[in-house]
């Protein structure tokens, strides 16, 4: 015996793992040094094993390690190899991998010889929260869809929604506790056959193939969100956060480690993107909506990367009402695709939106736009072009030295052009922003508040950004030729909005007698269809710059 321990001594050395010997007869139990630092045992040699152990090994996985170590006992088994928990000096919870081998001495006494390892530090477990990690996961997850993909019932992955802000604020202290408090939450509410892993960062993966009563995954996320809660309030809120979650139920058979990665991760970011704090079941059909914008941002990057290749901007007529001639022309984007043929801009400038290509777009069209501007001049020296400019490009680029840039190297005066914005609630509240407008206003470049009436409608607006003209949206006006109501309310909107010294452009008449109606509430300008549509350059010249009068 001390032979034995001898070489395990040397051998103890060159190893992470702590070497254990078993005396399967006198249920002795020897180990190194660094194991009792770690863990609490009270000394090396241990008298009797099984009543230690009792206080080392999570509660939940005491018996089935017993069991196994009397299978080895009674010579059922010459190898004992099991990932069990263990709990630190700390009270901690730590994944351990333990394998050994029977040895058969001297006398029968018969010695179960091995190591333990740490699952933590191969990655396989977390020292953070005591959970077993990603890697743990996939390897589960494979032999479950292997043998017995009927018994799962769903996985839920789980996210922290401002876990990036907590590390930031309060250091990265404060997130492992968060992450400690979380995970302790998630083991509370779950039935003990329920398995809970940590993937990477701020995320739990929860999988119940157990053999427990079922539960609907709702309630256990809403029983989650409850204990997280009280949890937070037994702490006197001296800290707060949510959680979102992504759910894939049904029939697993035929599925991969990675379709569920994919999946559950799509149906968390949908549970975030729809304002976090709340719970997603996947659904197959709009994870193909997404697959498809994916696909579409991605041929849009493919063309715009081939010299803008079907890229195109159309212009559409805007007309004065005083006496019906033209005045300028909206820059309208356009893009056809061999895959997707034509596509409205509704579809695809937001797509150039989230992905930040409205920049390097926005660019085409402004160059585009000025250049066509500069050559309508000749005809009509007081030509305004309008381009529409997304919130995008407001925040993420340069502006400002881009329109310089492009006065400068088309050679048109400022004047010329007008800047279209959408209006919504950012305008008011950025101040970077609000000095952008004003240093636009100070190189005499006007601006143009794009869909009023359609969303926040906030005549402060106008105060603050000094916009010269506002542009009423189709919809309204469709709503006002409907209805007296609305026709009443569009007439105050737009006495209101001169009195505030703004010009009034109509957009989307029709029709002759809508024209007429609409005339009544007394517009600056109308776009519509009714005096054209957004057409190339070419028809747009042949039609309304050489000698053209409208009806
Ligand atoms: P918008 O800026 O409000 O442009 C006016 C839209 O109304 C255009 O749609 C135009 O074709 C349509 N329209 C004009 N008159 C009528 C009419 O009489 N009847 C009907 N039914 N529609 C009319 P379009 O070209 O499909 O553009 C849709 C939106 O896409 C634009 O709305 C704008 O928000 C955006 N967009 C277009 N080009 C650009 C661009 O270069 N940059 C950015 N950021 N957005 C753009
Ligand atoms: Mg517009
Ligand atoms: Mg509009």
């Amino acid at each position: 015996m001390e032979q034995i321990r001898a070489v395990v001594e040397i051998i103890q050395r060159s190893t992470d793992a702590y070497m254990f010997i078993l005396d399967l007869t006198s249920d002795i139990y020897m180990l190194p040094e660094k194991a009792v630092k770690r863990f609490p045992f009270h000394s090396t040699m241990i008298e009797n094993c099984t009543e230690t152990l009792k206080k080392i090994i999570y509660p939940s996985d005491y018996e089935m390690v017993l069991a196994d170590i009397e299978k080895c006992r009674l010579g059922e088994q010459d190898t004992h190899t099991l990932e069990y928990r263990w709990l630190d000096r700390m009270n901690r919870v730590v994944w351990i991998s333990c394998r050994g081998t029977v040895v058969t001495g001297a006398e029968g006494r018969k010695l179960l010889i091995g190591t333990v390892s740490e699952l933590g530090k191969k990655a396989k477990a977390d020292n953070i929260t005591g959970l077993r990690r990603e890697t743990r996961f996939r390897l589960n997850t494979e032999s479950l869809l292997r043998d017995r993909p009927a018994s799962i019932r769903y996985m839920m992955r789980m996210g922290i929604d401002n876990f990036k802000e907590i590390n930031e604020k309060e250091g990265i202290e404060a997130g492992d506790e968060v992450l400690r408090e979380l995970a302790e939450c998630i083991l509370k509410t779950v039935d003990e056959s329920v398995d809970v892993y940590r993937l990477m960062a701020d995320e739990f993966m929860i999988v119940d193939a157990g053999t427990s009563e079922r539960q609907n995954p709702r309630t256990v996320y809403k029983q989650i969100q409850g204990t997280i809660a009280s949890m937070a309030k037994s702490k006197e809120y001296s800290r707060f956060y949510t959680v979102s979650a992504g759910v894939l139920e049904g029939d697993f058979s035929g599925r991969t480690v990675e379709e569920i990665m994919r999946y559950t991760e799509f149906s968390l970011n949908e549970a975030k993107r729809g304002g976090r704090n709340q719970m997603t079941i996947f659904e197959q059909a709009s994870y193909e909506v997404y697959l498809k914008r994916l696909d579409i941002r991605k041929a849009l990057r493919q063309d715009i990367n081939n010299d803008f290749r079907g890229f195109e901007v159309y212009y559409q007529p805007i007309v004065s009402t005083s006496d019906y001639k033209l005045v300028g022309a909206e820059a309208l984007l356009r893009w056809q695709n061999d895959k997707y043929g034509k596509m409205s801009p509704a579809v695809f400038v937001p797509i150039l939106e989230e992905s930040g290509l409205i920049i390097p777009v926005g660019r085409y069209v402004l160059w585009e736009a000025a250049r066509t501007c500069k050559r309508w001049k000749q005809y009509i020296p007081a030509f305004h072009i309008h381009v529409n400019l997304s919130y995008v490009q407001l925040y993420r680029s340069d502006l400002m030295m881009d329109v310089e840039r492009c006065i400068q190297e088309i050679g048109i005066e400022p004047e010329s052009l007008v800047l279209e914005l959408t209006e919504s609630g950012y305008i008011e509240t950025n101040e970077q922003i609000k000095s952008l407008f004003k240093d636009l206003k100070a190189k005499n470049i006007d601006l143009a508040l794009d869909d009023f009436g359609t969303g926040y409608s906030n005549m402060r607006y106008l105060k603050e950004i000094d916009v010269k003209t506002v542009k009423i949206d189709r919809s309204f006006v469709v709503q006002a030729l409907q209805n007296d109501y609305d026709f009443n309310i569009i007439s105050h909107i737009i006495d209101m909005v001169h009195s505030l010294g703004s010009a009034v452009c109509m957009e989307g008449i029709e029709e002759k007698e809508e024209l007429s109606k609409m005339m009544a509430t007394k517009p600056d300008m109308i776009q519509g269809y009714y005096f054209g549509k957004p057409s190339p350059p070419e028809q747009f010249e042949e039609n309304f710059l050489k000698d053209v009068n409208f009806p």
